[in-house]
């Protein structure tokens, strides 16, 4: 069946604001910050401006506010050609934001609040039902209501679309929806986090061991993220590793989504989840060496003039 839309994206967008410091205020402490930068950011939207960028007929379901952030976002995602005509603009809620403060020695603190996020809604989806049976590719991220990832994994199912879930940050599913998890794509804390929650992880387990693991607990398919050193795949009792090409790191922010939305991307276009892997890990390393998230993620132009 050919489809109008590759790739839906359920989840969340935010504001990042980014403050530059010299060391982290203590509690009560009101410091200067050296710099202030706006962008767009939020798992959700970092996985639609990455799929689209690289050529992907992407739409976002979400929710934002009528503030000011909320046109920063919409631009940015229209810039990159996403739809964004399900991405509802709420009067009663401010847009999510990030209050991200980068120290000089480089660590970072971050306060998310969820504003509109927080109030995407099931209602929601069914107004998006028209782009949903559109859609080949379902991509889920767990920024937004439990409840609504939930029925938007079942719509896309209900439409015959694939579910890729990215399960982050870490939240507990009924099995009938981790069930539909075509990939769960997580990254390694992540993994260990959900099988000890399922009193699944035994000391010294591998990664090979955590994505069949995370199979076992009913997913279809498992993906588990390791940073620098690619990712593992576990289907269909197969479990392997895919590394990515060696990279001189400069920023490691939104390379899983990065990830997530080019498996995404892939699999909507009928490739394997290994192939699919293949291409998301050399994405996850193309972003890395890049400041930001969205000024992170190539075109497939920019991709295969890097890593050929
Ligand atoms: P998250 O960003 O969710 O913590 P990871 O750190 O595992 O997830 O990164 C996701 C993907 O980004 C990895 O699978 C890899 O493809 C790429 N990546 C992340 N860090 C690096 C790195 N230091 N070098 C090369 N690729 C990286």
């Amino acid at each position: 069946m050919s489809h109008a839309i590759d790739l839906v994206v359920v989840g969340s967008l935010n504001a990042d604001l980014t403050a530059r410091v010299q060391r982290h205020p203590s509690p009560g402490e009101t410091l200067r910050a050296t710099e202030l930068n706006t962008s767009a950011g939020g798992k959700g939207s970092n996985q639609a401006v990455a799929a689209a960028r690289l050529g992907a007929r992407t739409a976002m379901v979400g929710r934002v506010g009528t503030d000011a952030h909320a046109d920063v976002l919409l631009n940015a995602l229209r810039a990159d050609g996403v739809d964004v005509t399900r991405t509802l603009r709420d009067g009663d809620a401010p847009t999510g934001t990030a209050l991200i403060a980068v120290a000089e020695s480089g660590e970072n603190t971050v306060l998310v609040a969820g504003g509109a996020n927080a109030r995407l809604s099931a209602a929601d989806l069914d107004a998006a039902h028209s782009v949903l049976v559109e859609a080949s590719v379902v991509s889920l991220v767990l920024e937004v209501p439990v409840a609504t990832v939930v029925a938007a994994a079942r719509a896309a199912h209900e439409s015959a679309a694939r579910v890729v879930l990215n399960l982050s940050p870490v939240v507990e599913l009924p099995p009938d929806v981790v069930a539909l998890a075509d990939p769960l794509i997580v990254n390694e804390h992540e993994a260990r986090e959900i099988l000890h929650r399922n009193g699944e992880h035994p000391p010294g387990a591998s990664v090979t061991d955590h994505a069949e693991a995370l199979c076992r607990l009913g997913a279809r398919s498992a993906v588990v993220t390791l940073g620098a050193a690619g990712a593992v795949v576990s289907e269909n009792g197969h479990t392997r590793h895919f590394p990515g090409p060696a990279v001189e790191v400069l920023e490691t922010t939104g390379a899983g989504d990065a990830f997530a939305a080019t498996v995404a991307w892939r699999l909507s276009l009928g490739d394997t989840l290994a192939t699919a892997t293949r291409w998301g890990v050399r994405v996850g390393a193309y972003s890395v060496r890049y400041p930001g998230t969205h000024p992170s993620y190539p075109t497939c132009d920019a991709l295969s003039a890097d890593f050929p």
